[in-house]
């Protein structure tokens, strides 16, 4: 019965293009993420969770919960409306300026996010010595865009039987272009030049009616982020809650942003799911190693869900593209295959945003200082975090493929807190009624505390492979020994594979101790 391993292991799948797609059959396949209403055809930026995706999605954000609130004395929950009052986001700022730049394809009719839309000169240089700009090139934002643009110029100069050499090609967003670049340069979409028009604003905020009237008057949005609820209560807690400083107010809720080109599966969609927490801090205290202090305790909480640190590193915001409020922000990026990006955002706010609420809103934001008899607004340190792009990076860092005994084997190797069955309850064989009785019985004691799951069809070796690609950290098989001797049974553990005899109480030790 026991498994040897050829490979015990085995490395991340690490072509970018063949891992994502690996992650996005795997998701379909087991019913992990599917795009949202599949019957019609989807629709673009939308999807749901599956069965398993369901339990995963729960259990990261339960864990963030359990960490970031229960487990510390500092940090109060909050559960605030989708739809709040228009007045919010217009004291927020969203209204005038949550904006990205898009640019439209006349001809094909698709939009871009101008800053992701690169471009090119293609300049040569003759033997004379003198430069000349012969065409223009684009791409989209990429991996490697540079490379696709050079490789772009060097294509047109063949076609096109252009002397000289090209001079190495630099690349631009579209939102630098002079107005009179912008009709030379391609479209993604038709490859050809004339088409693509001037970058202008668009607001990411989907906006509704609220009440039977559709005027100007019920004008209402979805919200873009959960952070506002936390900044609009403030008041509300502090009043109720008997918080002191410095505290902190967590949210997790969905949020809906229209981007313009959602993309690369769950990491940019237009409905989406947010961990986000406000900390409170007195105007005098040190912001900066606050700041620091969230930066490293949002690592360690990724590594500690399965993330591997190898794969995070941090990007500073540089000054001059600060919000002229914020003091610092630096996100925590992972590596994903389609490269190294934003997925949580850790941002030293100052007092902008309580202060903007009491403006709008002609209500105090303040608290008052035993100390020194005053009344202050306190200033705040904001993790933010959104719960898919964490899916997707434990996704594809629990990703193995493995050889056992001869047979690739698929295997997520997910951390047990996150997995979305803990254990695999087999009877040895299912015509056996007095294993079947007992590993159901133990399936159902189980069942009480942790999702679990009960499988008797098919050999143990394929039940035991049905577990690995669904992340199932450990089988347990009732033998006959369990019933006729000692009531031990065997435990197999999906990532050593090995195999030893446990009993019932020693179990449920082990997990109380491994899952929560
Ligand atoms: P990006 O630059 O990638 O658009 P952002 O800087 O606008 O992200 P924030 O407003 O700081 O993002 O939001 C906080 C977190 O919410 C992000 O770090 C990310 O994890 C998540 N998030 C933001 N937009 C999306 C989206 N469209 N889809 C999924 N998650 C998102």
């Amino acid at each position: 019965m026991s498994e040897k391993p050829v490979s015990s292991g085995g490395a991340p799948a690490t072509s970018a293009a063949e891992s994502m797609e690996t992650i996005v059959s795997l998701a379909k396949r087991r019913g992990i993420i599917f795009p949202s209403s599949e019957i019609y055809g989807g629709l673009n930026g939308f999807f749901d969770y599956g069965p398993l995706g369901a339990e995963i999605k729960r259990n990261i954000r339960n864990a963030w919960w359990q960490d970031m609130v229960h487990r510390r004395d500092d940090i109060v929950g909050l559960e605030t409306s989708i739809i709040m009052h228009p007045k919010v986001w217009e004291a927020s700022g969203h209204v005038e300026g949550f904006t990205d730049p898009m640019v439209d394809c006349k001809v094909s009719k698709q939009r871009f996010r101008a800053d992701q839309l690169f471009f090119s000169p293609v300049v040569v240089t003759a033997e004379d010595g003198t430069t000349s700009t012969v065409a223009y090139v684009s791409a989209l934002e990429g991996d490697d865009t540079a490379g696709e643009l050079q490789k772009k110029a060097e294509e047109l100069k063949r076609k096109k039987a252009i002397r000289g050499t090209l001079v190495p090609v630099m690349a631009k967003d579209i939102t630098e272009a002079a107005p009179e670049e912008i009709p030379l340069i391609p479209s993604p979409a038709t490859g050809e030049p004339g088409s693509l028009t001037p970058p202008r604003a668009f607001n990411l905020m989907f906006s509704t009616h609220v009440g039977a009237l559709a005027d100007a008057s019920s004008v209402a949005y979805l919200r873009p982020e959960t952070a506002q609820g936390m900044f609009v209560d403030f008041k509300s807690v502090v009043d109720t809650g008997r918080v002191k400083l410095p505290f902190g107010i967590a949210q997790v809720g969905k949020s809906f942003r229209n981007e313009i080109t959602p993309r690369n599966f769950i990491f940019r969609s237009r409905e989406f799911e947010q961990m986000e927490m406000e900390y409170f801090i007195h105007p005098d205290a040190d912001w900066f190693a606050c700041h620091e202090s969230w930066l490293q305790w949002c690592q360690d909480w990724l590594v500690s869900i399965g993330i591997p640190r190898e794969q995070l590193s941090l990007h500073e915001h540089p000054k001059e593209k600060l919000a002229f409020y914020s003091r610092r922000t630096v996100d925590i990026m992972f590596k994903y295959p389609f490269g190294v990006q934003e997925l949580w955002g850790i941002a030293a706010r100052s007092d902008y945003d309580l202060k903007q609420h009491a403006k709008h809103s002609g209500k105090p934001m303040e608290m008052f200082d035993e100390a020194t008899k005053q009344k202050f607004v306190p200033h705040v340190i904001e993790p933010a975090v959104g719960v898919d792009r964490i899916l997707l990076a434990v996704l594809v860092s629990a990703y193995y493929e493995d050889v056992v005994e001869g047979e690739k084997r698929t295997v997520l190797r997910l951390h047990p807190r996150i997995a979305p069955y803990k254990v695999g309850v087999f009877p040895l064989l299912k015509n056996k009624p007095q294993l079947v009785e007992r590993a159901q019985a133990l399936y159902k004691r189980l069942k009480r505390r942790w999702n679990v799951f009960y499988d008797e069809a098919g050999a143990i070796g394929r039940r035991y492979r049905r577990q690995d690609e669904i992340g199932t950290p450990w089988c347990v098989t009732i033998d006959f020994d369990t019933v006729e001797k000692d009531g031990t049974f065997t435990i197999r553990d999906r990532d050593t594979l090995q195999q030893k005899r446990i009993s019932e109480a020693e179990l449920i030790a082990f997990l109380d101790e491994k899952v929560d």
